[in-house]
This record gives structure tokens, sequence and C-alpha cells, in this order.
């Protein structure tokens, strides 16, 4: 489509070889047993970016042993916090030192923006801060009024070895939301990232040595969800799992990991609604609509995939998120003024497309887009900006994770009938609304189904404010002081203070 903004020049140097993505395991880095590797060629590029060991049981099984054997032995979980915390600080700073390093192979393998990818890796380290400064706080509660010779205590203590499965669409953004937290905790973990984008969770691996994270603290194993995920959510020395990605797979995992009763903590997919009343700043509120779709193009859990308008303004706002989108700048992700970057695998884009065949077969009006995009001198692995109307409620289109550059309008006339199209989905990630009377915002953010909520606003986030999803979009949270509990478990102590305790059995 031609009057798109498309942008193809490259400011960035590409790097002279590919990464060598090693595993991290009781503190050293290792190719696999069996000389197993994977090649990453880049969504944008077509090249080989990277190179990661393909691990397997033998690789696996050493992570957990190792994992298990530094949270049994204390060495971790019985450090004082405050050296914990000086760690993760440590580990903070250098994330920051290498944030150049990080972004250009997170923008190659994933094919996002390099602008985003420096956000993205460099506000990681805030979280590895915020995490830090929460390990200090770790305290359960006293009871001092159960009678004379009795006192109890409630003690937290880390949950044990915590396998974090990641996915590919935030690769060290998702990996800073969980492990800090559970290091902060003083658990020991097993990480595995996505097999298409596993560079920046090795390098990790450099940063935890260097920053004197004690060996078997933190084990990284490259591979695929089978064998490697697949132990990791089955094995008995595993207390606790936690997880990002689909839906399907997170159903999966709280399976296998039931035959042994680990904790699970889901953050899986969204479907989620920006809600536009008529009073609202509909300049503001379009500006936010194209970003949420358009933004990691699509592919993130939080795109506000449907917009949900009232009916008075919807033509205006459908032509003015139009004309925004085709302002965007698309292409080349090397380029530190592109906003939205490739599609993560061509398998994706064929998915992505095919949505909007069929919602076009089924009567959908395309605005805008609709069409596998090319950028000059990169290729084909790209998707154009698109905008489609005349959808209905029960459409794939509507109902599912497309994850891609694609926006679906619905219309409302009521109030009530805006929050019943909002909560009619599987999925309860995020919402948003769009109003200047506080009255509707506030009865939307009460009675909309959704574990974060954004008012005149949409997809600002805070490592203090806690996040996850409520139906299918997730259990458990993350980050902030609840997603930090996650990683805490609770024992009571019932203690005798008194000299004295009435025998039960009758001696005399
Ligand atoms: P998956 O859910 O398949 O993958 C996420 C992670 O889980 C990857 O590290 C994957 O490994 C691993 N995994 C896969 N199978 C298992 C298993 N049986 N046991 C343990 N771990 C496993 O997501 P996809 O990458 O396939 O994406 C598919 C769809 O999921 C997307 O189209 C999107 O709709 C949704 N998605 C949602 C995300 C979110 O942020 N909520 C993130 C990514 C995807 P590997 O792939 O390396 O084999």
């Amino acid at each position: 489509m031609s009057d798109l903004n498309i942008l193809s020049e490259q400011t960035v140097d590409m790097p002279d070889a590919p990464y060598q993505a090693r595993h991290f395991i009781d503190g050293e880095f290792a190719q696999s047993a069996d000389g197993q590797k994977s090649d990453r060629v880049s969504p944008s590029h077509g090249v080989v970016v990277s190179q990661a060991a393909l691990g397997s049981n033998v690789e696996t099984e050493a992570a957990i042993r190792s994992a298990r054997a530094a949270f049994d032995d204390g060495r971790w979980s019985r450090l004082p916090a405050k050296d914990r915390a000086a760690i993760l600080n440590r580990i903070a700073d250098l994330i920051e030192a290498n944030v150049e390093r990080l972004a250009v192979i997170e923008t190659l393998e994933s094919g996002k923006p390099i602008s985003q990818a420096r956000g993205e890796c460099g506000g990681a380290a805030d979280l590895w801060r915020y995490a830090a400064s929460l390990a200090r706080t770790v305290h359960g509660d006293s009871h001092n009024a159960l009678g004379d010779d009795m006192m109890g205590v409630v003690l937290k203590e880390p949950i044990g070895v915590v396998s974090i499965i990641t996915p590919w669409n935030f690769p060290f953004w998702i990996l800073s939301q969980k492990l800090p937290f559970a290091l902060a905790a003083g658990c020991t973990c097993v990480v595995k990232p996505s097999e298409v984008t596993p560079s920046t969770t090795a390098m990790l691996g450099e940063f935890l040595q260097e920053a004197g994270l004690p060996a078997g603290v933190c084990n990284i194993v490259l591979g695929y969800g089978n064998p490697v995920g697949s132990l990791m959510t089955t094995h008995e020395d595993v207390d606790m799992v936690t997880f990002t990605g689909s839906t399907a797979v997170g159903k999966l995992i709280t399976k296998s990991a039931g035959e042994t009763l680990k904790k699970v903590a889901l953050e899986l997919g969204g479907k989620n609604p920006q809600v536009i009343f008529p009073d609202a700043d509909l300049e503001q509120a379009a500006d936010a609509v194209t970003f949420g779709i358009y933004f990691n193009v699509g592919q993130c859990c939080n795109s506000s995939s449907r917009v949900i308008v009232h009916e008075d303004v919807a033509d205006a706002f459908v032509a003015r998120v139009v004309a925004l989108s085709r302002k965007v700048v698309f292409g080349n992700p090397m380029n530190s003024d592109t906003q939205v970057g490739a599609i993560v695998t061509t398998d994706h884009q064929a998915k992505i497309d095919g949505y909007v065949r069929q919602a076009v077969a089924a009567g959908a009006e395309v605005c805008l887009g609709g069409h596998i995009m090319s950028v000059p001198g990169l290729g084909t692995q790209f998707y154009e900006p698109t905008v489609v109307r005349g959808v209905t409620p029960d459409m794939a289109i509507v109902r599912e994770e497309v994850f891609g550059p694609v926006l679906t309008v619905l219309t409302f006339k009521t109030l009530d009938e805006a929050i019943a199209l909002a909560n009619d989905s599987t999925y309860g990630l995020s919402a948003g609304v769009w109003s200047e009377n506080i009255h509707t915002c506030l009865e939307f953010c009460r009675r909309v189904q959704a574990g974060t909520v954004w008012t005149n606003t949409w997809m600002d986030g805070f490592p203090e404010l806690t996040f996850g999803g409520m139906k299918q979009s997730g259990q458990g949270r993350e980050i902030g002081k609840y997603g930090f509990e996650e990683f805490l478990e609770v024992k009571s102590l019932v203690m005798r203070i008194g000299r004295k305790r009435a025998p039960w059995v009758r001696t005399a």
C-alpha cells in the first residue's frame, strides 16, 4: 500500500558475527552435551544473527539439580536480604552498561524496532532495582494474645526452586518481570527463553556471573518447550513454575505441574478493549488506540485489539485512527526512527493474515491495510497496519488473540452495552476507558473484568503496580508487592514460651 509510512534505511550497524548463546548451568557457560544448536534468522534482515545451544533432558536435569542444591544449602536463601539486594543492584548496573548490546540482538532476533528494544532493556534495569528494594521488606506477623504461655509467629520464606519460562515478544522485559523478584525472595531458578529469542537471556548469564551471584542460583537452559520446558514443569525438584505465553501452553503447564502440585503462575493472552465514550478527548484516545494496536506489531498480550466506540462518534473516530495509522513509521527495525518492525516468524504472519481473510469472507470491511507488507531491501516479513470494521462479536478476529497489527471496531449505545461488550471475552488481562466524566470511568473500572484498567491512557506501567490477568488471561500476579509475594511461602510458628506445659498423659 503506497500511502503508508515505510522506512527502509538503516542507521544502526549490524554485528560482525552471530551471537553465540550458551547454557549457563551451575555458574558455567556450556554448549549442549550432544553439540546441538539452532540458528536464528532475523525476521527483518533474513540473516543468521545468533546460534544457540539446543538443550535436552541432560542440560535441564543438570540445571534443576544445581538450583535445588543451591536452594537447599542456603547459599542464597539464607543470605541476608541486604546482600541479595546488593547483588541485584549490581546486575541492574551491568544491564544499564550493556543496553545497546542487548538492544541490537533483541531487535535482530525479535524484529522489534531498536528504539523500543533500548527502552525495554534499559527499563528492565529498573525492575531489577525495584525487586532489590523489595528483598529487604520480607516480614510476616506476630501473635501475642494467644495465652500467657504462647506466642505465634507467621514467617515468610522463599518458595524454593522456580522454573521460569518466557516467550519471544518481550524476551528481556518479561524475564525481568519474573527473575529478579524470585531472586529477591531468596528462590533459586531455572530459566528457559523462547528458542527464537534466546540471546539476551543468555547474555544476562554474563551479568549474573560478573555481579557475583553464587553459582547455581540462576541457571539458564536454551531449547524448545519440549523437552526443556516440559521437564521444567514436571520435575519433582521444582517447587513453582512461572510462565508467560499462550493460553494453550499455559493450560498444558497447569496440568503437567499439577502432577506434583507445584504452584503455577501464568501470564497469558488478552483481547483487550479500549472503550471510547463520546465525551472523551477523542484526539488523545485515537492516538492511544493507534499506539495500543501497533506497539510491538500488535504481538503484545496488552495489545488493545478491540476498540469499542460510541456509535455517535464511531465514523469520525475510525477515520482519525486510519489517518494516524498512515503516519506510524513501519519498516527497518535497525533505524532509530522506526516505530513498528517485523513479524516474528512466517508461520505467525500467516496466522495473522488468516484472521483477516476469514473476517473479510464473513463480511467484514477492511478500512486500512489487511495484507502482508514488504519493506524495500528487507523482504516481506511485515504486515500492514490494519483496521477492520463491520465485525460481529462472534467472529474469531474479535474473540481470539490475533497478535498482529490488526484492530477491530465494535460500536455501542449505552454504558451497560459497552461494559457487556468489553466483558464478552474469555480473556481478562487489561481494559481501557476514555471519558471526561469521572462517574463513567469509575463505573467502568468497577464492572470490567480485567487485571489492569487504564482510564484516559493506555499501557503505562510501573514496577510498583502489579500485573496479571483475570479469567483465561492467567493466574497469580507479577511485579509490584503482590508479584513478589508469589515467590514466598508462609509458615506458622507456634511457640510455648512458658516453663510449664499441661501434660496430656495422666501419669498420676
Ligand atoms: P507458546 O506459549 O507456545 O511459548 C511460550 C514459551 O513456552 C516458549 O518458551 C515455549 O518454548 C514454551 N513452551 C512451549 N510448549 C511448552 C510446554 N509444553 N511446556 C513448557 N514450555 C513450553 O507461545 P508461541 O511462541 O507459540 O506463540 C503462540 C501464541 O501465543 C501467539 O500467537 C500469541 O497468541 C500467544 N502468545 C502470548 C504471549 C503473551 O505475552 N501472553 C507471548 C507469546 C505468545 P519454545 O517456543 O521455545 O519451544
